[in-house]
């Protein structure tokens, strides 16, 4: 009883910061910064969390626009994490600004639980996460050593405690040729952007033989510089992704001998070089999502476990969660045709839908601290699911 009380509390305390919390997200919304170049946004969440009484570090991991607040000491450590990187051209079309605001939001909220059970509320800023995969970094630099528990909630289209993202390698090509007069001396040339066309033929017969989940995707950056010049340059710049780790490398080296065999073809000279950073996929507590799953549900919306239109992309939180037990929920924000990374999502992050989206997911994950916080074999439980399905 005292549980549902506390959570009573944290819900209207939330709901007192509604005005300072949808005016932090409109403000990021209206400052799109890019990944590594969150300057603005990590001052101003860093700002609101440390004259809200959270004690703060700057520029953890050696990356100037991370952050880590915290409340509260020993454990259990629950981290809920922010993103606020903004995406080239489109400004906040992944709606990171709402994610940053439901963070603080629910940091803040979380310490009337901290200070009734004890245990430690962790916001951690996490940069960088559409472009460099931010956490990545963090998670190698030792961000989540001791945490016992990673929360973050994306907006999207549905009400969901579950995502599905895959592993994923970046992979930059290049083919150097031979440049000649295309109409005139075609002989004398290798055509560079031949041999990349070759390779998009390959990975297409490829992707009839894959497994279903996997995915081969990619753009050209350089097709040569005129039509009557033989290409003597072409690059381009691929996303292998794939359910888990040993598929992923399995399908690496059947990309890369798309390549090699356009380059023997064409007798361009073939480069590449693959990502440094490697997306892992999500790992779901169930415990944990079915926590927040009640939580969202007592709070009018019909979540579901899992989000019903099966989608998959890939994310960095993907890297938390093999390291430590973790939900990356998704909150609705917008109707179900519009799609993320579009000027449409763009609006609705910028929405009243979108900002309830925030204060909803701010709630059920203070509730969901709540539960952790004050039930200590609910910890032991998610912890024993983390290890078994290891
Ligand atoms: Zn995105
Ligand atoms: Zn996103």
């Amino acid at each position: 009883m005292a549980t549902e009380k506390l959570k009573a509390s944290v819900i209207a305390e939330i709901d007192a910061c509604r005005h300072q919390l949808s005016e932090l997200s409109l403000k990021i919304h209206s400052n799109p910064e890019l990944g590594f170049h969150e300057v603005k946004a990590a001052a101003w969440l860093t700002q609101y969390l440390e004259e809200n009484g959270l004690s703060i570090e700057r520029g953890i991991c050696e990356l100037p626009t991370a952050f880590r607040g915290s409340y509260g000491q020993g454990k259990p450590a629950v981290a809920i994490l922010a993103e606020y990187d903004a995406l080239p051209d489109l400004g906040h079309a992944c709606g990171h600004n709402l994610i940053a605001a439901s963070a603080i939001g629910a940091g803040v909220a979380s310490k009337l639980t901290i200070d009734r059970f004890g245990g430690t509320i962790l916001v951690i800023g996490t940069p960088a996460e559409e472009l460099y995969g931010g956490k990545v970094i963090m998670a190698e630099r030792g961000a989540f050593n001791n945490v016992d528990m990673a929360m973050i909630v994306h907006p999207g289209v549905h009400d969901a405690a579950t995502t599905q993202a895959l592993a994923c390698l970046g992979l930059q090509v290049e083919f150097f040729g031979k440049a000649a007069h295309a109409a005139a001396r075609p002989e004398s040339g290798i055509n560079a952007l031949e041999a990349m066309l070759q390779s998009f033929t390959a990975i297409n017969s490829l992707r009839q033989h894959i497994k279903d989940r996997a995915r081969i995707h990619g753009i050209i950056t350089d097709g040569g510089k005129a039509a009557n010049i033989v290409p003597a340059h072409s690059a381009g710049t691929f996303l292998v992704r794939a359910e888990d780790a040993p598929y992923l490398d399995e399908l690496k080296q059947k990309v890369l001998n798309c390549f090699i065999g356009a380059a023997t073809a064409s007798g361009a000279r073939l480069e590449y070089k693959w990502g440094d950073v490697s997306y892992a996929p999500l790992r779901n507590n169930l415990t944990l999502a079915r926590l927040f799953r009640q939580n969202m549900r007592s709070l009018g919306r019909k979540a579901r476990l899992f989000d019903p239109r099966k989608a998959f992309g890939s994310t960095d939180m993907g890297n938390v969660s093999q390291l430590v037990p973790s939900i990356h929920p998704s909150v609705a924000i917008a109707p179900v045709e519009v799609v993320a990374h579009s000027p449409q999502f763009a609006s609705a992050a910028a929405s009243e839908a979108g900002i309830q989206g925030l204060l909803d997911a701010a709630k059920a994950l203070a509730m969901t601290v709540v539960d952790l916080v004050a039930n200590p074999e609910i910890v032991n439980k998610v912890k024993d699911e983390f290890e078994q399905a290891k």
